[in-house]
């Protein structure tokens, strides 16, 4: 089969002719019809994720496509299923695994398309467990960002800041993947949305999905505009999709009793935050973490009833990953874009 290899940290992108993964016994073999870009597979070539400390890599964890074959004691998927995929490898038998919060699985595994062979390729394999079905009535490239770019932010609005209808939210990074989607279902839950990112296109579809106000974050800090929207309040909640670089703004932009949630930190990994104010505020800074199965067929049921629309800006072949990953690089894609090997 084709696949796009890392074989060295910062090295390019090599489209290869390899062997068509065997899947084991709890696996599921997919032939991978959808593979959504991430900035974390930029973090995970660029060897800068501890975890992936060894080459060659196939990269791909944002999945859709059909169900080729199955591992002996597979019996939750059949060969024809369509599917998506949770992006972890859990144990399945820990507390949190036991509590529907596998994400932080005490007993960690590893990551889709760094421990496993990834969809960056025409097959991948995916232990049953971790797959979801989804309905003829969505598209693959929809089907292959549900689980990262609409779950992530579904975890994120509904279990950890725990959004209110009638709050505000402030949204940092609202036009990428996770931000535009974290938009939609701010909206859906019926809180008031301040869009914050960088070039007026990101911020016109943020407008079009929802937000009832937008901030350009080119040359300045977006707090005291955030103040301005709030009537000198402050947002309820901001979610944060930049790091180190927004995260002053984002804690001066909090209401009393606000919640910062983190769920990406790409421009860096230092969080200041003066405790006196944590305490006379009641702050809250809670981290989060991607999405678990259940509520990835909670996201899927969304989708396919029309309340949130996943956002796909373009769909590539294989062979166009290297420009993908360099626009990713310079902060140029909307939503999120989809390889079709
Ligand atoms: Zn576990």
């Amino acid at each position: 089969m084709k696949a796009l290899l890392v074989k060295e940290f910062g090295g390019p992108l090599i489209l290869e002719e390899v062997p068509v993964p065997q899947p084991g016994p709890h696996e599921a073999l997919i032939r991978v019809k959808a593979c959504a870009v991430d900035q974390f597979d930029l973090t995970i070539r660029d060897g800068k994720f501890a975890m992936a400390n060894k080459t060659p890599i196939i990269l791909g964890h944002e999945i859709a496509g059909v169900v080729e074959a199955v591992g002996a004691d597979v019996d939750s998927v059949s060969v024809g299923d369509r599917v998506t995929s949770t992006l972890y490898l859990t144990c399945g038998h820990c507390r949190y695994c036991l509590t529907g919060r596998e994400t932080i699985c005490a007993d960690f595994k590893g990551y889709l398309g760094i421990h496993t062979p990834g969809a960056y390729a025409e097959y991948t394999t995916v232990p049953a467990v971790n797959l979801v079905k989804i309905p003829e009535s969505i598209s693959f490239p929809a089907g292959s960002v549900l689980a990262n770019a609409v779950g992530t932010p579904y975890h994120a609005l509904t279990k950890r800041a725990r959004l209110q209808p009638g709050e505000r939210i402030i949204v940092i990074g609202a036009g990428g993947g996770v931000g535009v989607h974290a938009v939609q279902l701010a909206r859906m839950m019926g809180a008031f949305v301040m869009a914050v990112d960088i070039g007026d296109e990101k911020l016109s579809l943020a407008r079009e999905l929802g937000a009832e106000i937008v901030f350009d974050a080119s040359n300045s800090d977006f707090s005291s505009f955030a103040r301005e929207w709030t009537n000198g309040e402050g947002a309820d909640v901001v979610l944060e999709l930049v790091g180190t670089a927004t995260f002053d703004s984002s804690l001066k932009s909090l209401a009393r009793g606000g919640r910062m949630v983190i769920v990406g930190s790409h421009t860096g990994n230092t969080l200041a935050a003066s405790p006196q104010a944590m305490i006379a505020n009641e702050w809250e800074i809670l981290g989060s973490r991607n999405v678990s199965k259940r509520e990835l067929v909670e996201v899927v049921n969304l989708v396919a009833a029309g309340r949130i629309r996943p956002i796909v800006t373009g769909v590539f072949p294989l062979e166009e990953a290297e420009a993908i990953h360099q626009r990713l690089r310079r902060q140029e894609i909307i939503g999120r874009v989809v390889l079709e090997p």
